[in-house]
């Protein structure tokens, strides 16, 4: 699984990375396994990052990175969420959403059904929870990975929750 923690928040805000003059939408620049499982990322050879961009939102800026861990320091996210959101003038109903996953596949995990289900929606705790199953919708069981899959909705429902208690 996709160990890093930067990339899944640089997935869910829609960055921009930059390979010299070339540009790739974060979300493309890492790449599914398919027929060549060597190939992490869009790099091609000679290629360097030259810069990443982030666009402004108003959800970046209401946001949190929650990571889950078996200890403390210098470990990798059992499952992880980057969430942020963006709430109409009542301070209640969801305008716009962000959540990505880090741990659980083998790139940084955009989960779109989750931002779909709840824009529009009053932020509440078991809407909030229901919804956060659809980010492992489709997600295949292969007996070491169950306990991501029952993480990692968890996972997700805290971290809005937590962007929540912030409006
Ligand atoms: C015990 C341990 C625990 C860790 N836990 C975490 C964690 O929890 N979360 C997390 O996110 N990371 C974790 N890491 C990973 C760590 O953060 C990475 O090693 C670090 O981000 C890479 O930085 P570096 O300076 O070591 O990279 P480098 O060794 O400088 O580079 C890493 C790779 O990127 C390439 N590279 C460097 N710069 C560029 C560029 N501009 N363009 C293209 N390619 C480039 C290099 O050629 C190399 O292949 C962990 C690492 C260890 C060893």
């Amino acid at each position: 699984t996709y160990p890093g923690d930067l990339a899944t928040a640089l997935v869910a805000f829609d960055a921009t990375v930059y390979l010299g003059n070339r540009q790739v939408a974060v979300d493309d620049f890492f790449l599914l396994p398919g027929a060549t499982p060597d190939r992490e990322h869009a790099i091609a050879p000679g290629e360097v990052i030259t810069a990443i961009s982030i666009p402004a939102s108003p959800a970046a800026q209401r946001s949190t990175y929650l990571k889950i861990r078996d200890r403390q320091s210098y470990e990798f996210a059992a499952a992880s969420a980057a969430v942020g959101i963006e709430f109409e003038a009542d301070g209640r109903t969801i305008k716009d959403l962000r959540v990505a996953l880090g741990g659980v596949a083998t790139k940084p995990w955009r989960a779109r059904a989750v931002e779909e289900a709840l824009k529009g929606k009053v932020l509440q705790s078991d809407t909030v929870r229901r919804a956060s199953l659809l980010a492992i919708e489709g997600a295949l069981d292969h007996g070491a990975n169950h306990y991501k899959i029952e993480l990692a909705p968890r996972v997700v429902a805290r971290a809005i929750l937590k962007v929540g208690e912030t409006a």
